[in-house]
């Protein structure tokens, strides 16, 4: 048994562990889901989009999208390139690849999630627990559009709105287990780190 594998059996535990936890303080009900952790959440999560810009989004939209051939990409609609292939339109696509694309608002959006979503994954030093950690929050975000390798269904996160309970949930198992996931998640969400304590201080004050 490898060390990754270590940390994925007691990662996995310390997580429902805090769902446990958040679940019993909240007297059936998740705590953390009526804390500022979600808004905070989204405000990181802008900041970061917004530490992105337009040139790398379209470079790391053309290397997910350039492995494989379009019409594969057609057929099957339920793969996750096909489904930013289809909100990117074919036009728009060449056009990117050429860096000279005038793209809406929401294609921008889904770009720069696509450079988080490669910053995640090739990440230097970063085991795949980390990204397991700080992917389930990315896709809660973005409300399960982009998944960098580890995630949730849309409606788990638009109709159960979950963002909260998953990132206390992540965070409390980083910090239990993994300090390296722990360094991540504070430097990508400041703000949804420092609402976490106060959930956590509230927990342990009863
Ligand atoms: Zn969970």
């Amino acid at each position: 048994m490898g060390k990754s594998e270590g940390y994925k059996k007691y990662d996995i535990f310390f997580h429902e562990f805090a769902h446990a936890i958040d679940y019993f303080y909240g007297n059936h009900k998740y705590f953390s889901k009526n804390s500022k952790i979600r808004s905070a959440l989204f405000n990181d999560y802008e900041n970061l989009r917004d530490s992105i810009t337009l040139k790398e989004s379209i470079a790391a939209t053309q290397r997910l999208l350039g492995e494989t051939k379009f019409s594969e990409l057609y057929m099957d609609k339920t793969n996750q390139k096909s489904k930013i292939l289809l909100s990117l339109n074919s036009r728009k696509l060449t056009l990117a690849r050429d860096e000279l694309g005038n793209f809406t608002s929401d294609q921008i959006e889904i770009m720069k999630d696509i450079k988080l979503m490669e910053i995640v994954r090739k990440g230097k030093n970063v085991n795949w627990v980390t990204q397991m950690n700080v992917s389930d929050i990315i896709n809660g975000v973005n409300k399960g559009e982009i998944n960098p390798g580890y995630g949730h269904t849309t409606e788990y996160w638009t109709k159960y709105k979950m963002q909260a309970v998953e990132f206390f949930a992540e965070t409390t198992s980083a910090m239990i287990n993994n300090p390296e996931s722990l360094l991540q998640i504070k430097k990508m969400f400041p703000n949804a780190y420092k609402e976490y304590l106060k959930v956590v201080e509230d927990i342990a004050n009863g």
